[in-house]
């Protein structure tokens, strides 16, 4: 196996062939209009493309100094559900020794897990798509209250219009993403084109 990153469009072939990235007529719970709506879990359904991803993700932050003198003494740490199944690839491809995840409790990021202070290793933030950058913030603030540091932070996909930086640690990806997002009555193509609107989740 030849051991690369793959491409922006080699990442995007594979986002379209499981349905994780859809084309067409999208209206976000904000009231946005876009073209596009990422659907990542449909890309980790399958474990031949996660393993890839994931994999793939995993070599970028080895190739930190930072990250890889570091290691086993690492925690992967996902800010959300979505962020599971990369957090799990990740740590197996790093084979860091700690993984944790946030969950959203009456509006609140917070662990399940009974976490004590200073029990958490040098952590990586990892998600499945970054599209505002609030998940990771918030997520920073957690694993800073217990005491730990962050060395490293990355998605699959980053919106373009999403921070490339956190806690002075720069945000990877393996594919940033140019968002077009309009208000109702800017120029949405779709809606002028009388296309039928999906209403869709974040
Ligand atoms: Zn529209």
């Amino acid at each position: 196996m030849v051991e690369l990153i793959p491409s922006q469009d080699a990442v995007m072939q594979i986002l379209k062939r499981t349905g994780a990235f859809r084309e067409g007529h999208f209206i976000y719970p904000n009231g946005k209009h876009s073209p596009h709506y990422f659907q990542m879990p449909l890309a980790f359904r399958y474990y031949d493309t996660a393993r890839v991803l994931a994999v793939a993700l995993s070599r970028k932050f080895r190739l930190e100094k930072d990250i890889s003198s570091q290691l086993p003494k690492v925690a992967v740490i996902s800010p959300s559900s979505g962020g599971i199944p990369v957090a799990f690839g990740v740590r197996d491809a790093l084979n860091a020794e700690q993984i944790y995840w946030a969950e959203q409790e009456k509006g609140e990021r917070m662990f399940r897990q009974y976490i004590n202070q200073g029990e958490v290793n040098p952590c990586i933030i990892v998600d499945d798509i970054i599209r505002s950058g609030k998940a990771i913030e918030e997520t920073v603030g957690l694993v800073k209250s217990l005491g730990a540091k962050i060395i490293g932070c990355g998605a699959i996909v980053r919106f373009d219009t999403a921070p490339n930086e956190i806690e002075g640690v720069p945000v990877k990806s393996l594919m940033d993403f140019d968002v077009r997002m309009y208000d109702k009555d800017q120029n949405c193509a779709e809606c002028k084109q009388g296309v039928t609107p999906e209403q869709v989740r974040f």
